[in-house]
């Protein structure tokens, strides 16, 4: 297996590599504590979060100074006492000091779908980000609380794309496509956005006869979408946008991008006519950083690796790989590959630790040799979990993530959409 460097890194603009601070790791809370919206160490460092990126306020003193080894009694203690009024699920992207205390590990979409599955648990503790938890309460039952442990584990990703600018955005489409459906009843654009978006752009597509995807379905979802529209508005991810249009023969130069900073998003009024798919100019900080040449590197150290990576990967590396598919594709296909199969992976390193872990009898690596984690899932630490599980067992909901039914209600119609669509 190639040597891996385990602590945490950055790689700054121009490629240069550069070690991030440890505190990311053991003490996250020092990054609650900057009055400017930010990320953190890792790989969104370079993202622009929003002025109004939720932030998370100072964690009471003792569980920041808690050992590991108390922090594990307590989060146990509290999850004994809690029983089945408890679920907590955690995103294979989390960290395992996190994901080890979890009732439930998955994508965004099973466990938000985990938790309506519990419909006794009264508290939701979702170790993920916030659209995840947006997710999990807009699906679960009007009892629950749905919890995120730190209120600043956002997604650079899903804050690509927010409701003002989507709104603009369809507003200019508007004035140049009109709304009146073509002879076969075809409306002129429909809009579809990622999972891995806020719940007002779910919002939005339920009220503009849009629909929501996943990494896993997309393809069948922009079948749904052209079979009602002409064309796509696709967002926030336009690497997942492009590699699933691409792959069902959609040409590239009918897949324009939207910039919201441009009039017409960067485009003249004769490429918006043309467009088939419009993606929204958003990517993954963690999945933009794998590359052709580390596919090639792999290749040549590792003659019949077989590479997977993920759709929100730039499509020259999907067009390199000899699979693109969703971390659960990904965790399929290594759990149903004979014993001594090599794999080369082009997602986020926590999920290809564990997936190293699990599967001994293969050999696994990261497609990336620099562990740079996605930012906004490692703000979550055992200690916020202590915190937010013994306050509900003291009778207090802190940290509870709700979505109002004038938003919520119009997002349901877009996931239900989507569920309707399978496969
Ligand atoms: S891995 Fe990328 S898409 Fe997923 S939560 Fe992190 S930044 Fe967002």
């Amino acid at each position: 297996m190639p040597s891996v460097d385990t602590t945490i890194q950055l790689i700054r603009p121009g490629g240069k590599v550069t070690s991030c601070s440890p505190a990311l790791k053991d003490a996250p809370w020092n990054f609650d504590k900057s009055p400017a919206p930010s990320y953190g160490p890792g790989s969104s460092m370079y993202d622009v979060a929003p002025a109004d990126t939720p932030k998370q306020g100072e964690i009471p003193l003792e569980y920041r100074l808690a050992s590991n080894e108390e922090l594990d009694a307590r989060i146990m203690a509290a999850k004994a006492t809690l029983g089945d009024r408890l679920v907590i699920l955690g995103h294979f992207y989390q960290r395992d000091e996190v994901v080890k205390y979890a009732d439930f590990v998955g994508d965004s979409f099973q466990l938000a779908n985990a938790a309506k599955a519990k419909p006794e648990a009264e508290a939701i503790v979702f170790c993920g980000v916030h659209f995840m938890a947006e997710t999990a309460d807009m699906l679960s039952g009007p009892n629950q609380s749905v919890i995120l442990p730190n209120l600043a584990a956002g997604c650079s990703m899903a804050d690509m794309a927010d409701i003002d600018s989507v709104t603009q955005a369809w507003e200019q489409l508007e004035e140049i496509y009109g709304t009146e459906p073509d002879a076969s009843g075809r409306v002129p654009i429909i809009p579809v956005t990622y999972m891995n978006s806020s719940a007002a752009l779910k919002g939005f597509c339920g009220e503009h006869g849009g629909i929501v995807c996943t990494s896993s379905n997309a393809a069948t979802v922009l079948e749904w979408a052209f079979e009602r529209g002409q064309r796509v508005l696709f967002f926030p991810d336009q690497h997942l946008g492009r590699n699933t249009a691409k792959a069902m023969g959609v040409p590239l130069e009918r897949m324009p991008m939207w910039n919201p900073r441009k009039p017409l998003g960067g485009n003249d009024e004769q490429q918006i006519q043309d467009a088939q798919v419009i993606l929204w100019h958003g990517f993954c900080s963690v999945h933009k950083r794998f590359t052709v040449a580390q596919i090639d590197k792999a290749r040549a150290e590792y003659p019949g690796v077989r590479v997977i990576v993920h759709p929100e990967c730039p499509m020259p590396v999907v067009d390199a790989a000899d699979e693109a598919g969703s971390t659960d594709y990904i965790q399929k296909a290594i759990d149903a590959a004979p014993a001594g199969s090599t794999f080369a992976i082009g997602t986020e390193i926590n999920m290809v630790q564990r997936l190293q872990a699990e599967h001994p009898e293969h050999t696994i690596f990261c497609l990336d040799s620099v562990i740079c984690p996605c930012s906004t899932m490692y703000r979550i630490h055992p200690g916020y979990l202590a915190w937010v599980l013994e306050a509900f067992v003291a009778g207090e909901v802190v940290n509870q993530i709700t979505v109002d039914d004038a938003v919520a209600v119009p997002a349901r119609v877009a996931l239900e959409r989507m569920l309707a669509a399978k496969p």
